[in-house]
């Protein structure tokens, strides 16, 4: 099969390039296995008229635009590979089968791994968050915790304090975590500071109470952030030899086109820090702008 525009991954950026493309006229596959990050999370904040809807909820209206646009298919299948070919792409599914486009859009997000902590995934998503802009609202001025084993603990801290004056941070054994400097400012804002180990995170259903320490201590703490470690949640920028930026995301110009002629980025795949589905689905749409110009200016000639 081949298609002008494959789209792999279908959270915010890939559902909007979609909506974009399919409207646009193009011969589209939206390929997608399912696996957003967000999953373990039972709201999506800060999204224009949909602020609080389900994560399943905003992708399953997403899927319903898309399919006024006939010239669209979704496929539900992983990509687990590609390769340049003459004027375009060959992928393959999981499955075996094969696909051609001329252009195609990386939207495949990131997946990521907390910090090594007993019972920490239960809480991440339901109390315990990673983006306070996402969540911080709904933790505003409760005891928190902000866990961060690296150099953006103090950056984290900073951010976290907009919601909440009552903060523990906790490096979890990393010395390095913070600078002297940071130390003393965070003394001065009477925001608490930890290097022990975190034995484990007490609570129930979801919603933290404590934080316990292999020295024997303890915190109560009602919710917090933590600092997760990200990476792409697929290999396939890389192995086409995309470029990446500083953090360490697919690198793009202002229509997603990465440094590889014909192929696209958008959505945290672009950019690996904290990022919002909003700003997902806005990128989608700017590479599908980027697609479709490409594609008119190779016809029109
Ligand atoms: C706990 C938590 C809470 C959050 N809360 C909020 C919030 O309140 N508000 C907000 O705006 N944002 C929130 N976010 C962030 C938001 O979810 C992301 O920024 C957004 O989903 C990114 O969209 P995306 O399309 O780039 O990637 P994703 O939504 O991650 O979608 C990527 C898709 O690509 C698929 N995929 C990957 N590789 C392949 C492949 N090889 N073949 C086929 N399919 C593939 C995946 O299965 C997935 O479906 C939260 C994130 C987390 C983890």
């Amino acid at each position: 099969m081949r298609m002008e525009c494959a789209i792999i991954g279908g959270g915010p950026a890939g559902l909007n390039a979609a909506l974009v493309l399919g409207r646009a006229r193009r011969q589209v596959a939206l390929f997608d296995d399912n696996q957003p990050r967000n999953a373990v999370t039972k709201h999506t904040h800060g999204f224009m008229t949909r602020d609080g809807a389900k994560p399943e909820e905003l992708r399953s209206l997403a899927r319903q635009d898309i399919k006024k646009y006939p010239t669209v298919r979704t496929i539900a299948k992983r990509i687990t590979g590609v390769m340049p070919i003459l004027g375009g792409f060959r992928l393959q599914a999981g499955d075996g089968s094969l696909y051609e486009c001329r252009k195609l859009l990386l939207a495949t997000g990131l997946s990521e791994t907390l910090p090594d902590i007993h019972g920490i995934r239960q809480y991440y998503g339901r109390s315990l968050f990673n983006c306070p802009y996402c969540d911080g609202w709904e933790l505003r001025d409760q005891p928190l915790v902000v866990i961060a084993e690296g150099s953006n603990a103090f950056s984290l801290t900073r951010l976290a304090y907009q919601w909440s004056r009552n903060l523990l941070v906790c490096t979890n054994g990393s010395m390095r975590a913070l600078t002297g400097e940071e130390l003393q400012l965070l003394q001065r804002k009477g925001v608490a500071v930890s290097h022990d180990r975190i034995k484990e995170l007490a609570g129930s259903e979801g919603m933290l109470r404590a934080v316990a320490f292999e020295n024997g201590g303890s915190s109560k703490r009602t919710g917090g952030f933590v600092s997760p470690y990200w990476r792409h949640a697929s290999p396939l920028g890389e192995l086409l030899g995309c470029r990446m930026n500083e953090s360490g995301g697919i690198e793009t110009d202002a229509l997603g086109r990465t440094s590889v002629y014909g192929v696209y980025a958008a959505g945290d795949a672009s950019v690996i820090a904290p990022a919002q589905a909003v700003i997902a689905a806005g990128e989608g749409s700017r590479a599908a702008i980027g697609m479709n110009s490409d594609l008119a200016r190779e016809d029109f000639a």
